[in-house]
């Protein structure tokens, strides 16, 4: 019977573990994790909005804040970034859209970005790359594609703006293609532009949609119509209706619909034409977006075979559906180079970003991890590949607006924002089963330099500073090879990132000052006590050796007055 309760058992974890292999691919499969790349005022935080009220996460675009008080979106978090209207935090978002979970990781577009907005492509599955349709491509497109370009990210162009004068959809074409060797395919096409901008052409349905500017945070209403319909005519007007077709024409010639594989390398790009601001052409986005992002994809790392596939395929067989190894021969003796599966069902995740002070009320740090691989549980126990520390996550949480939900599980691509003080460094690799470690995440050369002075008697509190802002990949420090200079030469590539470390040292200091206060106090009432006692304990052994007789004459007295009074006791009547 023991064999047979045994036999009963094994075969329930093994429907246990093949249901949570299905979970975990059915999980992965319709996840969707991006980041929007863009020069400052294409409309990234327009279109950031928009995308959230069609995934139902906010009920009125702009609502999150007032926007004539602050040019600000959910993303925004410290006092600074409110300061600044702009958004500083690298923040990840995530709402469900049409049976898919979208994962938006935030990056700063503001001309002074910093560090965290390269961090946070590395931790992106796909790049949606935002134009204004009057500039075109501006220089903090290029620095942010040549990141995703060097990830292999695929990428996605929405060309905003089109209710105001804009280039013409071809020149944007070119541009991409000249700057970056990108090649698009349209999916939708613009019908005019600025006070002329009728509507676009949705190249797979091949119907025509028309634009008709909607109240704010309202989809733009759009009727559609067969490309080829007459009743188009009394709407477009003639001139723009004959440029539309010579357009049409020419996209045929330009090229076929490209492969998944072309849009999932990065070689041709989705094109998509609207207005963010009115919200037209946003939906007509996401839907396409949904079909031809990728998915979570395997990450490169190293470690235990036992869940690494070999990158070069070995002679055993490299096909593995969840994520376990092609050379599972050597499990658990050698460490391997490979890559793990999103589908694996060990849990590991990367750090790509820390941050302080998310809510000043609790002097926080929060650690952003990416789910890579597996089921992320809460409460789970996890491995640091750095310090070999065994951490309990018992908070994680999910960032929306300027609320933390608690999380109770993820699945690669998923961002969880954990609250761990001092486990996690940027570039972290946490894991729950075999040993595994990813390469770090690489630092980009600093364009900024700038020397950090302290006055003399705040050195304490400098130095903690300092170290605080190292884990926290806040920006690069430097020390001179000069022995004469010891100030730290603090490195960035953005202005931002100065500001940050001012911030954030100025915080520092406070606390560490006020720190310093109460215990101070504390350690000079404990001291006060301390003198208080051994001075009456002296005190007291002086008077006695120099008053013993005293003493010892008053014990007598005492001792005899006890017994008198016992005495007196005893020769009382009883019953007085
Ligand atoms: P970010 O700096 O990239 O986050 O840009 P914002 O989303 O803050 O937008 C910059 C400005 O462009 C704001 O005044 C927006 O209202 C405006 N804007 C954004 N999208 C559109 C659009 O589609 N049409 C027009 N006309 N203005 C837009």
């Amino acid at each position: 019977t023991a064999a047979a309760a045994g036999s009963s058992s094994d075969g329930e974890n093994a429907r246990a573990a093949a249901e949570l292999a299905r979970r975990i691919a059915a999980e992965v499969a319709r996840r969707r994790n991006f980041a929007i790349i863009s020069h400052p005022d294409a409309g990234k935080t327009t279109m950031t909005e928009k995308l959230l009220l069609y995934g139902g996460a906010i009920h009125e675009a702009g609502e999150v804040k007032a926007r004539a008080n602050a040019r600000s979106a959910t993303s925004d978090f410290m006092a600074l970034e409110k300061q600044r209207g702009i958004s500083i935090s690298s923040t990840a978002m995530t709402w469900q859209y049409q049976g898919s979970c979208l994962n938006l990781l935030d990056t700063p577009g503001h001309q002074d970005f910093s560090e965290d907005t390269y961090r946070t492509l590395a931790a992106a599955d796909n790049a949606v790359l935002l134009v204004d349709g009057a500039k075109g491509i501006e220089p903090q497109t290029r620095k942010l594609f040549a990141v995703a370009r060097l990830r292999g990210l695929p990428v996605f162009t929405f060309v905003n703006k089109m209710d105001r004068p804009a280039l013409n959809g071809f020149e944007i074409i070119e541009q991409l293609e000249k700057e970056f060797g990108l090649q698009s395919y349209p999916v939708t096409w613009p019908i005019g532009s600025g006070d002329r901008f009728c509507g676009v052409y949705h190249r797979p349905s091949n119907k025509v949609l028309l634009y008709a500017k909607a109240g704010r945070g309202k989809a733009a209403a759009s009727a559609q119509y067969e490309l080829g319909d007459p009743a188009l005519a009394g709407i477009i007007e003639a001139d723009l209706r004959e440029q539309l077709m010579e357009e049409v024409e020419l996209l045929q010639i330009l090229g076929d619909e490209p492969s998944a594989e072309e849009i999932a390398s990065g070689a041709v790009t989705p094109m998509y034409f609207g207005s963010a601001f009115n919200n037209f052409g946003v939906d007509l986005f996401l839907q396409s977006f949904i079909s031809l992002a990728v998915p979570p994809r395997p990450a490169k790392a190293k470690g235990n075979p036992a869940v690494l596939a070999a990158l070069e395929p070995s002679e055993e067989s490299s096909s593995s559906s969840n994520g376990s190894s092609s050379g599972s021969k050597a499990a658990g003796s050698t460490s391997i180079e490979g890559t793990v599966s999103p589908e694996s069902t060990h849990f590991s995740g990367l750090v790509f970003k820390l941050q302080a002070n998310m809510d000043p009320k609790h002097r926080d740090k929060v650690a952003f991890v990416r789910v890579v691989s597996g089921k992320f549980d809460k409460g789970m126990k996890v491995k640091v590949a750095r310090t070999g520390r065994v951490v309990s996550l018992s908070r994680p949480q999910q960032m929306f607006a300027q609320s933390r939900a608690t999380v109770q599980e993820g699945f690669a691509g998923d961002v969880i924002g954990l609250t761990n003080p001092g486990a996690f460094a940027i570039g972290d690799t946490i894991y729950a089963g075999p040993e595994l470690s990813f390469p770090p995440i690489p630092s980009f050369s600093p364009e900024l330099f700038a020397y950090l002075r302290c006055a003399p008697n705040q050195k304490k509190a400098f130095a903690k500073g300092v170290e605080g802002l190292l884990g926290e990949g806040a920006v690069q420090v430097l020390y001179s090879t000069d022995e004469y200079i010891t100030d730290p030469i603090l490195a960035a590539v953005g202005q931002l990132q100065f500001e940050v470390v001012q911030y954030r040292m100025k915080d520092e200091c406070v606390f560490v000052l006020l720190f310093r206060c109460v215990f101070v106090l504390l350690f000079r009432c404990v001291f006060v006590l301390l003198f208080r006692c051994v001075f009456v304990l002296l005190f007291r052994c002086v008077f006695v050796l120099l008053f013993r007789n005293e003493f010892a004459f008053n014990q007598v007295i005492a001792e005899q007055g006890e017994k008198l009074g016992e005495l007196s006791a005893f020769a009382l009547p009883p019953d007085s």
